[in-house]
């Protein structure tokens, strides 16, 4: 039996970073020990701990090996949280978005965190469709519908590539049988997140600064004439 190492560092899923944290219980999975080649075995502990900063707690298995007797000491092979551990972080602005677009978003990011890339793939081809009939209305094949946003200056020529590229990724996932690895995915989730934020958050903002300069005007001392 291996006693919790009181310096580990834990990933909070609050404070979304390691930190320190408190042994709240530990123990043995029953029935995990495995043997392995020669005298080696494998074994797996469950933590529960406590963020020292936020006091949330978290779930998570180890997998140890055990080289055998006279053989040094077990070490931890792998760690699994509970619920996984979020692939990506939302955006700062997601809950500003409506939740018309936050329910298929939603389950974009929960396939990504259960590394359900399939369905996040073309989860992404989805959810762009959704926003651009939203925005112009079904005019059409994806090619044609990016060809207007880009002609009624809702997206410039990169936005209109990185666009087309996302929606090639998904439709491939969806017909041809692609799956994206890490990096990929997190690129299409880029330029997903890119484009929302383009076509819904910054227009509302830009009328909120609008009101702000308007009310900045008007209490603004008017120059005197010369
Ligand atoms: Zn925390």
């Amino acid at each position: 039996m291996q006693l919790p190492d009181p310096t580990r560092r834990f990933v909070c899923r609050h404070c979304q970073r390691e930190t320190s944290h408190w042994p709240i219980a530990n123990g043995q999975v029953r029935d995990s020990a495995r043997p392995l080649e020669g005298a080696a075995t494998s074994f797996q502990t469950f933590q529960v701990v406590q963020c020292r900063e936020c006091r949330s707690t978290t779930y998570c298995i180890d997998t140890s090996i055990h080289p055998g007797p006279m053989m040094g000491d077990s070490y931890t092979e792998s760690t699994l949280y509970h619920p996984p551990l979020p692939f990506r972080l939302k955006p700062v602005w997601y809950n500003e978005l409506p939740e018309f677009y936050r329910l298929i978003l939603d389950e974009i990011y929960q396939a990504l965190d259960n590394s359900i890339f399939f369905l996040a793939s073309s989860g992404t081809r989805t959810a762009l469709d959704i926003l651009i009939v939203e925005k112009i209305g079904d005019i059409g094949s994806f090619k044609d519908k990016i060809e207007r946003l880009f002609s009624e200056g809702m997206i410039d020529s990169t936005e209109r590539d990185m666009l087309l590229a996302v929606i090639d990724a998904g439709s491939a996932s969806a017909h041809r049988n692609y799956r994206p690895d890490d990096e990929a995915m997190n690129h299409m989730m880029d330029i997903l997140e890119e484009i929302f934020h383009k076509m819904i958050i910054a227009p509302g903002r830009k009328q909120d600064l609008a009101a702000k300069a308007k009310a900045l005007r008007e209490t603004t001392p008017r120059r005197k004439p010369a």
